[in-house]
């Protein structure tokens, strides 16, 4: 098992190991005292996991209750925070006790919401199962809900306590879900790591995923450690968001949020070169490398098309807009720019 630390106050670990989901209750004890939690999941990660996180937890003197959404993004609303809250207070969780969000990155933002908000902010732990929570959302403490006008439009910073990430827990991901944490690490890579990139350039990710998972997380919290609330340099970890949030909502939500991602990053590669902000070398290791870890890099969308639909993005402030460019493997700067100014970037990261 390996760990990182996350800086932040307070500072909490990330362990990263292979068959460590039933020794989750023991970990857990370590930043929590016994008592009662609520374990928030998915339909689908309840029939794969809960049963032994849930012994775990007991095993270790816990009173867990369990609680399982409906699976996937489309659920990732309010309705369901609701519902999530009202559990909790029918338990009841009081203000000593904790939620532990079981499940991918939907799970993770709204369990974490939940947590936030619940009795004015209670602890919880993360146990993400898809490899994009593992190397990306159940680090950093950002939690969301989607609205109708967009993603992740309501929501709160709340760091977790603990983060497990038990690596065999990829092995029931479908390809394309794996694909979507190959999608999040490359991004990390071109943000600030280019061994990690390199991981996916040349080699089989599968073989290297605690380094992975490691690398990813510790970039993150490098980052993160220096902007929690994303004043300045946080926004890097937005690379390809802008453009992927609007595809993913063109998609009606259909497109998964890595591959959404990952058409994102292309897009900014694209645009980058075309502004001579990146080499034309660089720019196709960044599309190869997509490629070559199943991800598309285009979609059939017009540039018209994502300008709107970008247009009640987040990172909107006022008329202007951060984007954030890439330069070089491992490097990228924050450019703020005139929002109508975006349509222009979208049009040359399409070409
Ligand atoms: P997800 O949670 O919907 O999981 C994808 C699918 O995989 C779901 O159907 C889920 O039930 C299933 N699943 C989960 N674990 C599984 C396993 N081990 N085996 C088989 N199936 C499993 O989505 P995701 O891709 O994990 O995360 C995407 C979400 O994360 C988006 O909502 C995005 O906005 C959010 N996100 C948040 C942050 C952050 O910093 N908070 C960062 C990146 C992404």
């Amino acid at each position: 098992m390996v760990s990182v630390m996350v800086k932040v106050a307070p500072a909490y670990e990330v362990l990263i190991g292979k068959d460590i989901l039933k020794s989750a209750g023991t970990l857990m004890k370590n930043v929590r005292p016994i008592g009662k939690c609520a374990v928030i999941t998915d339909t689908n990660v309840e029939k794969l996991y809960l049963e032994r996180v849930l012994s775990s937890l007991k095993e270790a003197g816990f009173d867990p209750h369990a609680y399982a959404f409906s699976a996937g993004e489309e659920h990732k609303t309010m309705e369901t925070l609701t519902d999530i809250l009202d559990f909790m207070s029918e338990i009841p969780l009081t203000r000593s006790d904790f939620v532990v969000a079981l499940g991918g990155g939907v799970t993770g933002d709204m369990a974490g919401f939940a947590a936030g908000v619940y009795m004015r902010g209670i602890p919880f732990i993360q146990i993400p199962t898809t490899f994009l929570a593992a190397v990306d959302s159940s680090v950093g403490g950002k939690t969301a809900v989607d609205l109708k006008n967009g993603k992740n439009l309501a929501g709160l910073f709340h760091q977790p306590s603990l983060v497990i990430t038990d690596i065999d827990t990829f092995k029931t991901l479908t390809p394309e879900n794996y694909a979507c944490g190959c999608a999040e690490s490359i991004k990390m890579g071109v943000i600030s790591d280019p061994e990690l990139f390199s991981i996916f350039e040349t080699g089989d990710p599968s073989t290297y995923e605690i380094e992975i998972v490691r690398r990813a997380v510790q970039a993150k919290a490098d980052i993160v450690q220096r902007d929690e609330k994303e004043a300045g340099d946080r926004k890097l970890l937005n690379l390809g968001h802008t453009y992927g949030h609007s595809v993913e909502k063109l998609s009606r939500f259909t497109l998964p949020h890595g591959h959404a991602v990952a058409v994102g990053l292309a897009m900014a590669a694209r645009a980058a070169e075309k502004m001579g902000d990146m080499d034309a070398n660089t720019k196709e290791r960044i599309l190869k490398t997509l490629e070559k870890n199943n991800l598309p890099v285009a979609l059939e969308f017009d540039a018209r098309e994502i300008y709107q639909s970008s247009l009640n993005d987040k990172k909107m402030a006022g008329s202007s807009l951060s984007i954030i460019v890439p330069n070089e493997i491992g490097r990228c700067e924050i450019r703020k720019i005139p929002a109508k100014e975006f349509e222009k970037y979208i049009e040359l990261g399409m070409q």
